[in-house]
């Protein structure tokens, strides 16, 4: 007789949401985690404060912030969406607090954070639902036969360094690629092809967008707020976004940086089939989306008439926040210390352009080591909406990051753990 009804592969938020839900109906199941510890990434979360969902009460909306993909997860939501997960936690004990965006947050307790409160309502319950978990234990492979005339495939065991496991039925809980010293390192996309599953490839997302100006070093760490973010293939716009970003020493970063990163890819191959040279995806910076150039112009020029012996760098700081002027002492020809009374009219309107339009390169993006989710994973059409089993291998789950699906910051990408790991937990 086998040990275990069920093993979940991965202790992240989604396998342990699937590990409940398995045990709630009365099955032995299994956790299978590699590291020491249960949930490392999600201790991550928000800072470690676990934005774990967002209170947009919209269905619509709130799937249509998954992209086309997000369609996929209309069934699991409408078994166990947002609301669901909001009473879900609130029903064991964790108070929460909506914030900006709608994001939904524990309130911490004690000296304990916010993630560490979600992560003991897990491991309470699967205590309580005698979950057995195998702590620092790999699971190096899947061992899948080929079911003779179906097409079909399914999991015989699972091999571990020690041994071998098996199971009624599987879960794969992996988690993606990003953040890999947290343990996501993309073992689950090889498990999944094993069983006969495509990969959508995977590009790191909610990551630093990478420009080719080096310049950008200069204003390092400079927060903005209030400004616009254009994404530009030769002259079409592609997208524009209006809110909070930083440079850093390689390119952007900051919210609406990271919420544009995940299209970057998609920019990038389209100029590419439209014929544009290398170079051409840009991003346009727009300090003062609230003026239209010609009246930024004149409020500097009369900004610069009162002020007199004042140079221009001096000048600049009324402009723009301080750790940016030399940024833009960069882009204007203007000598730093030239009074501003001096400053002609040419160069005002130079700088009433710099200040409406910096552009930058596109360049690629930071790499998964800093990546918040994964894009790409596990081929959406090949996994039934309303279960999260494979509809090639008969006895195989997915949940969680694995699949193909992720979502801005905002606590979109834990609710997908959330809904597909209690769907695929319940099976069917
Ligand atoms: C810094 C940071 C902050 C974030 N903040 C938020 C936030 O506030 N809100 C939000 O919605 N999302 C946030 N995210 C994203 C969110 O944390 C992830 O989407 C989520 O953790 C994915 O859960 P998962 O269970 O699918 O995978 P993971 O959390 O990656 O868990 C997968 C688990 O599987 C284990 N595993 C992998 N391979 C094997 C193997 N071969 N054998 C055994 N075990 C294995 C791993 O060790 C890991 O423990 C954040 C991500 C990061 C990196």
């Amino acid at each position: 007789m086998k040990q275990f009804d069920t093993i979940v592969i991965g202790g992240g938020p989604a396998g342990l949401m699937a590990a409940i839900q398995a045990s709630s109906r009365g099955e032995r199941v299994l956790v299978v985690e590699k590291n020491a510890s249960l949930g490392e990434k999600l201790l991550l979360s928000g800072r470690g404060r676990c934005n774990f969902t967002n209170g947009e009460e919209d269905i619509q909306a709130f799937l249509s912030r998954y992209g086309e993909n997000g369609r996929f997860l209309h069934s699991a939501f409408s078994r166990f969406g947002p609301a669901q997960t909001l009473d879900f936690f609130h029903r064991h004990g964790v108070e929460t607090v909506m914030e900006r965006g709608k994001r939904v947050f524990p309130v911490p307790v004690g000296s304990g954070t916010g993630s560490q409160r979600v992560l003991d309502v897990l491991l309470r319950l699967c205590k309580k639902g005698d979950v057995r978990v195998f702590r620092s234990t790999a699971v190096k492979a899947l061992k899948v036969r080929r079911l003779p005339g179906e097409g079909l495939a399914r999991v015989e065991r699972l091999i571990t360094e020690r041994e071998e496991l098996e199971a009624g039925r599987y879960i794969i809980a992996t988690g993606g690629r990003s953040y890999p010293k947290t343990g996501s390192t993309g073992d689950g996309y090889r498990f999944a092809q094993a069983a006969g599953h495509t990969i959508v490839p995977t590009y790191p997302a909610l990551v630093p967008i990478k420009t080719r100006e080096t310049w950008v070093k200069l204003a390092h760490g400079c927060n903005l707020r209030n400004v616009n973010l254009t994404a530009l293939a030769g002259d079409k716009k592609l997208e524009g976004h209006f809110g909070e970003m930083e440079f850093t020493n390689f390119g952007v970063s900051g919210p609406i940086a990271m919420e544009m990163s995940s299209r970057v890819p998609d920019w990038m191959e389209a100029a590419k089939k439209a014929g544009l040279p290398e170079g051409s995806v840009q991003l346009s910076l727009d300090l003062k989306p609230a003026l239209p150039r010609e009246k930024l112009r004149a409020r500097v020029a009369q900004d610069f008439q009162t002020s007199g012996s004042r140079p221009f760098s001096g000048a600049l700081r009324k402009l723009v926040p301080g750790p940016l002027v030399p940024l833009i002492l960069e882009l204007s020809d203007v000598p730093h210390d030239k009074p501003v009374a001096y400053v002609s009219s040419e160069e005002i309107d130079e700088l009433a352009r710099i200040l409406k339009d910096i552009r930058l390169t596109v360049n690629g993006l930071w790499s998964f080591n800093n990546a918040v989710v994964t894009r790409g994973g596990v081929c959406l059409k090949e996994v039934d909406p309303g279960t999260m089993r494979s509809r090639l291998c008969d006895n195989l789950y997915f949940a969680g990051e694995v699949l193909d699906l992720n979502g801005p910051s905002g606590g979109f990408n834990l609710q997908v753990c959330w809904s597909t790991g209690c769907v695929a937990g319940l099976g069917g």
